[in-house]
């Protein structure tokens, strides 16, 4: 007999689940998993570059196809606020197909969802086709911390997703996330962490921090050659004492855009105003990528490269008003910062398998 009710039931729940999930899988995304032990095995470190407009988006996709180096966009709260999550989320499967029409056969590109501070929040991005989820519980007692943190990883292996944990607190603004202070990540916990939350990477704090103003002058000592401000060196010591418990675990550094100086003078020179703007060195941050440090956030350099080539262009051509002349210049910038951190900074360059 044709049970109509029966048959009603399973279709709907068929178009019930797909209109509520996207796999990425679908999109032609990865997730961090493969990435990240190749990158701990190889001595290497994949970007982390936020993305929030099409400019920044088709630079990133640019550099990393040129240089043959897997990528993670990262997409953060500000950025959802200001581009929409769900118009962020297409921009990232179109740059799978704009990464294959540049010519890379089999581009590897996880969209990240930076700093989830919710369950709900992770499971939205999860839903929708983010293949790598944050979930930030660092500012929570350590138990509270534990169970959020469980809560999404279950939630997301189910669909294949991976998922940052976070221990430790970072200094410094990063949109929504800030805090005056920084704790260094204490590797007493991270077993225990790692162990009860079952996460696929963790964020440490180890000196870095957000933003652009990473150190006040007093932190800093000056550079008798240069004259510029010098930050306190990255706690390589806590680096080393929590790969010692967590041998080959993937780690994430955030907040390492290093402010290029030549940027901010750009800036102030053309009407800006940014003073004492100070970031990690590059060289330490070369350091950190050969570690078990997989994953290294960078989002301000990118910032100030736009800025600082829309205000020079802007500047020099005071009668343009056609967006495209100035944010072609500001684009080129760019990539060619994000080229300079693929091959001198993290090492991802020709990392590719079958590009
Ligand atoms: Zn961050």
């Amino acid at each position: 007999m044709w049970d109509i009710s029966e048959t009603k039931i399973i279709s709907n729940n068929t178009i019930l689940k797909q209109l509520a999930m996207i796999s990425y899988k679908e999109l032609g995304l990865v997730n961090t998993r493969r990435m990240f032990s190749k990158a701990v095995d190889g001595g290497y470190a994949i970007p982390a570059f936020n993305f929030n407009n099409m400019e920044q988006l088709q630079a990133i996709v640019m550099a990393a196809v040129e240089t043959k180096s897997p990528v993670i966009l990262q997409v953060s709260k500000g950025a959802r606020n200001y581009a929409n999550q769900t118009l962020l989320r297409y921009m990232a499967e179109g740059a799978v197909e704009y990464a294959k029409e540049l010519g890379c056969k089999a581009p590897e590109i996880v969209l990240h969802l930076d700093h989830g501070d919710s369950f709900e929040l992770c499971k939205s991005c999860i839903d929708m086709g983010f293949s790598s989820v944050m979930i930030d519980g660092s500012a929570l007692p350590y138990d509270e911390n534990v169970a959020l943190t469980r809560k999404v990883v279950d939630y997301a292996h189910q669909y294949d997703v991976t998922v940052e944990g976070e221990l430790g607190v970072l200094a410094g603004v990063e949109e929504e996330v800030s805090s005056a202070e920084s704790h260094y990540t204490k590797p007493e916990e991270v077993i225990d962490f790692v162990t009860k939350t079952g996460v696929d990477s963790l964020a440490i704090s180890i000196g870095t921090s957000h933003g652009a103003y990473k150190f006040t002058p007093e932190q800093c000592t000056v550079d008798p050659k240069t004259g510029r401000l010098l930050p306190p060196p990255l706690a390589f010591d806590v680096l080393e004492a929590i790969e010692k418990k967590l041998p080959g675990f993937p780690i994430v550094l955030h907040g390492s855009s290093s402010v290029p100086q030549e940027e901010v003078d750009t800036i102030n020179q053309y009407g800006g105003n940014m003073k004492a703007a100070v970031g990690i060195p590059e060289e330490q941050l070369r350091q950190a990528a050969k570690s078990a440090v997989c994953k290294i956030n960078i989002d301000s350099d990118s910032r100030l490269a736009m800025t600082a080539a829309i205000r020079k262009a802007l500047a020099e051509k005071p009668a343009e008003f056609d967006p495209r002349k100035y944010l072609t210049p500001a684009r080129d910038s760019m990539k060619k910062l994000y080229m300079h951190k693929i091959v001198n900074v993290l090492g991802s360059n020709e990392k590719l398998q079958n590009a």
